[in-house]
C-alpha cells in the first residue's frame, strides 16, 4: 500500500488547460473521491496519476517517490473503469487472471489468487462463467476483483458505479467501502455523484473547471462548504449575494447575526439550506414570505417562498403542511448561515 500525493499537477492539451495546479495528498489506505462536474478535470487527473498521460507540469509521488518517469505498467496501480473493460471472450476466472499471467506467475498460483479474490467481492462461484452472463453489479465486481488481484499499491477507480441502475448502486457503495476497507489499499475514486462521494470517501476533493475548489472529510465540506460553486454543488438550496458587517451579513438590506472566517471583501454570498429556515410567528428577527411554490418529497414539504430576501423565491423544507398562496414568517437561525467566498 502506498500514499499517493499529486504535487501542483498541470495539464494542458494544446492551449487547453484541464487540469490547474492541483495538490492533493491520500493516505496509506484511505479512501479519496475526486468530486466535481462533467469536464472539470477529473478523470485527467486520474489517468496521469495511473500514467496514460504526461503531467504538463507538477509531480506524482507514490510513498513520496516520483513517479512521473515510471511507465503505467510499472507503477502497481489497479484500475476499475466505468465500462469495466472486461474481455468478453474470456471467461470470469481469465478476466481476473489476466494481470497474474502478464506477470508471468505459475498457474496454480493464479488460481489460488482468482479463487481467493473473487471469494472477496462476493463472487466465488462465478469462474467458468462469461462476462454477458452476468448483471450489471455482477461484472463491476469482477472489475474490482481484476483490479485487486495484482495486490496493487493504489487503486483507480473512475465512475465505477455509474453504470448501475439506482437501487443496485446504493448497494455497490456499501460493498465497495467494505472491500476496500478490507483490502486496506489506498484508493482514489472519481465521481460526479455527491451522495457517492459522502459515503464512500474519507477525503473529498471538490473541482470545477480544472481547479481544485475544496479539499476536506465528507463532514467538514457539508458543514463549511468554502465558495458558492461547493455549496451549490452539494445541494445547498438558498445562496444569496450579501455583504459582510461587523456582525455578520446583510442579505438586501436586512441583517443577520452569523460568524465566518472567510477572508474575503465585502461582498460575499450567504448560504442556507432549505430545513434551516423555521417557521416563526413575531419572533425578533422574523421576516415575511409568501408560498408561490409546492412540492412533495415524501417526507418533507418543499415550498417555494417569495421573499424580500431575494428576487428569486428561496426554499423552504418543512414537515409542516401550508397552504399555496399563504402569508407565513420565517427566521434564519444566525448559526445557520454561511458565509462564501464569491467564485
Ligand atoms: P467527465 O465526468 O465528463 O468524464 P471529467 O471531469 O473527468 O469529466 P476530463 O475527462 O478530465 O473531465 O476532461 C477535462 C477537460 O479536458 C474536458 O473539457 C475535456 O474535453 C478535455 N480533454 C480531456 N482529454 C482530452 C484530450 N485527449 N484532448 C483534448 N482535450 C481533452
Amino acid at each position: 500500500m502506498s500514499s499517493v500525493e499529486v504535487r501542483n499537477l498541470s495539464k494542458k492539451y494544446g492551449d487547453f488547460t484541464a487540469v490547474r495546479n492541483a495538490s492533493f495528498r491520500a493516505e496509506t489506505g484511505s479512501l479519496i473521491s475526486i468530486l466535481g462536474p462533467s469536464g472539470c478535470g477529473k478523470t485527467t487527473t486520474l489517468r496521469t496519476i495511473a500514467g496514460f498521460e504526461d503531467a504538463t507540469a507538477g509531480d506524482i509521488l507514490l510513498d513520496e517517490r516520483s513517479v512521473s518517469d515510471v511507465p503505467a505498467w510499472r507503477r502497481n496501480i489497479g484500475i476499475v473503469f466505468q465500462s469495466y473493460a472486461l474481455f468478453p471472450f474470456m471467461t470470469v476466472a481469465d478476466n481476473v487472471g489476466y494481470g497474474l499471467k502478464m506477470r508471468k506467475m505459475g498457474k496454480a498460483e493464479i488460481v489460488r489468487k482468482t479463487n481467493d479474490v473473487l471469494n472477496r467481492v462476493g463472487l466465488p462461484d462465478s469462474n467458468a462463467k462469461y462476462p454477458r452472463q452476468l448483471s450489471g453489479g455482477q461484472r463491476q465486481r469482477v472489475a474490482l476483483a481484476r483490479a485487486l488481484v495484482i495486490e496493487p499499491a493504489v487503486m483507480l477507480l473512475d465512475e465505477p458505479l455509474s453504470a448501475l441502475d439506482a437501487k443496485l448502486r446504493d448497494e455497490m457503495r456499501f460493498e465497495l467501502k467494505k472491500i476496500q476497507r478490507q483490502s486496506g489499499v489506498t484508493t482514489l475514486l472519481v465521481t460526479h455523484d455527491q451522495e457517492e462521494a459522502f459515503t464512500l470517501s474519507d477525503q473529498i476533493v471538490v473541482m470545477n473547471n480544472a481547479v481544485i475548489k475544496q479539499i476536506g472529510s465528507p463532514r467538514d465540506i457539508w458543514d463549511n462548504p468554502n465558495c458558492a460553486f461547493v455549496a451549490d454543488f452539494i445541494g445547498i438550496e438558498n445562496i444569496l449575494p450579501a455583504e459582510r458587517t461587523e456582525t455578520g451579513v446583510r442579505i438586501a438590506g436586512r441583517e443577520f447575526q452569523a460568524e465566518t472566517d472567510v477572508s474575503s471583501g465585502r461582498d460575499v454570498m450567504a448560504a442556507f439550506r432549505s430545513s434551516d429556515l423555521e417557521l416563526a410567528i413575531d419572533e425578533p428577527g422574523h421576516f415575511a414570505g409568501l408560498i408561490v411554490g409546492e412540492a412533495y418529497t415524501g417526507s418533507d414539504n418543499v415550498y417555494q417562498v417569495q421573499s424580500d430576501l431575494s428576487r428569486a423565491p428561496i426554499i423552504l423544507k418543512t414537515e409542516k403542511s401550508l397552504r399555496l398562496s399563504g402569508n407565513i414568517s420565517l427566521k434564519l437561525p444566525a448559526d445557520r448561515i454561511k458565509i462564501l467566498e464569491r467564485d
